[in-house]
């Protein structure tokens, strides 16, 4: 049985804990916030992330109350197709599910208890302090959360803690974001379609179902590509001027934009990309967001985390030899990691950017 200290109680983290406590290690859990609670706007499951939830037997929940995503589509403002991708002609029984951030969260941290993961929240985690027996955890109010045999950092894209572990990662920003609301699709008319709405790369926005999860009419988060330099502008422009060029790109969205009460509602999400060779050291390692965070074009970003955990479990789960168990997690895991990391950059500035470059047609 390993101490296991995992850092972030986000998607990575929380999943990480309850695998490895059903292992039967001892798993700490130290969250900075206070009072952890369902933030964020929509998320994408792929069927990876959805494989993982059922090994968490978490799925079924998490299914009923998100939308299947059977395929995900593209138009550009002159309504030529850019990209159509249907799950079922992949595999017939695929699908994706969008999904709210807080679902997610909810059914994985109610789970942590009765798993026997302690939670510590409140905990902003800042040092890292190696010692022969194990990786000590130290917190920004000077508290001493003890010595683990091994330490999981899953403190996101921001991570603080990153540069605490060895090897070199290359870390930047996104100039783009977009600005999200999440409302209501009583006829559900966006039901059962990731759909995407393009004006060259400059101009973006979409429409991801997110179910109904306390019950009542299907929620949909739109999301508006905007150039992080431009926020500002953007909302003073006003609501009027933003609802005018969504709808000269998706008319049919009216009904949702009409819920949208000022542009000061809606959520801004920035994009980090972290890459790098390896995301460990003898006793350290990072997963999720911390380690390769990427623009969420491709829609991994949840499922790489759900995998990393996965995969951690079950590695750390063999014999005690920590060391060699996160070799062998950071070289399963970078063919996949290092895939999506050049993909999601060398497609990026295709849907986001100033360049009129269109998109490339894609149908499976
Ligand atoms: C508030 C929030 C809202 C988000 N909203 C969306 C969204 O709407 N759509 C989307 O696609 N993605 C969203 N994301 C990103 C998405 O959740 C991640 O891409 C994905 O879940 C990968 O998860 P992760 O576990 O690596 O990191 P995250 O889910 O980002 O979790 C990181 C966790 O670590 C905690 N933490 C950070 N630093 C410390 C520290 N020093 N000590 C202790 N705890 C720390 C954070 O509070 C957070 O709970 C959001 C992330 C956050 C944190």
């Amino acid at each position: 049985m390993l101490s296991l200290g995992i850092v972030g109680a986000g998607t990575g983290g929380p999943a990480a804990a309850l695998l490895l406590a059903r292992a039967g290690h001892a798993v700490t859990l130290l969250e900075q916030t206070a009072d952890p609670g369902p933030v964020g706007a929509g998320i994408l499951l792929q069927p990876s992330g959805l494989a993982v939830l059922e090994r968490l037997g978490l799925r079924d929940a998490v299914v009923a109350r998100g939308a299947r995503i059977e395929r995900l589509h593209g138009q550009t403002a002159g309504g030529r197709q850019v990209l159509d991708l249907a799950y079922a002609d992949l595999q017939p029984r695929l699908f994706g599910l969008g999904l709210h951030r807080g679902t997610l969260f909810h059914e994985l941290y109610g789970a942590l208890g009765p798993a026997g993961v302690e939670v510590r929240v409140g905990a902003r985690i800042t040092a890292l302090a190696r010692e022969r027996a194990g990786v000590r955890v130290g917190a920004a109010d000077g508290s001493d959360h003890g010595c683990f045999d091994l330490v999981v950092v899953a403190d996101g894209a921001r991570s603080a803690l990153r540069t605490h572990v060895g090897g070199r990662r290359r870390v930047s920003r996104y100039a783009w974001g977009a600005l999200w609301a999440i409302v209501k699709d009583p006829d559900g008319a966006h039901d059962g379609v990731l759909a995407q709405h393009y004006r060259g790369a400059r101009e973006m926005v979409g429409f991801l179902p997110l179910g109904a999860p306390n019950g009542g009419a299907p929620l949909v988060s739109i999301f508006w590509s905007v150039h992080g330099e431009r926020l500002a502008a953007t909302r003073a422009a006003g609501l009027d001027a933003l609802r005018a060029r969504v709808l000269a790109l998706a008319p049919a969205s009216a009904a949702l934009l009409d819920q949208v009460e000022s542009v000061d509602s809606l959520l801004w999400s920035a994009y980090h990309d972290v890459s790098g060779r390896d995301c460990h050291d003898d006793r350290v390692v990072l997963i999720g967001d911390a380690a390769h965070a990427m623009s969420p074009q491709l829609g991994q970003g949840v499922n790489l985390a759900l995998v990393d955990a996965w995969v951690l479990a079950r590695l750390a789960g063999v014999g005690s030899d920590v060391p060699g168990a996160l070799r062998r997690f950071s070289a399963q895991r970078r063919p996949q990691t290092r895939f999506y990391s050049a993909a999601s950059r060398l497609l990026t500035p295709m849907f986001q950017s100033d360049t009129r470059v269109l998109v490339p047609r894609t149908r499976f």
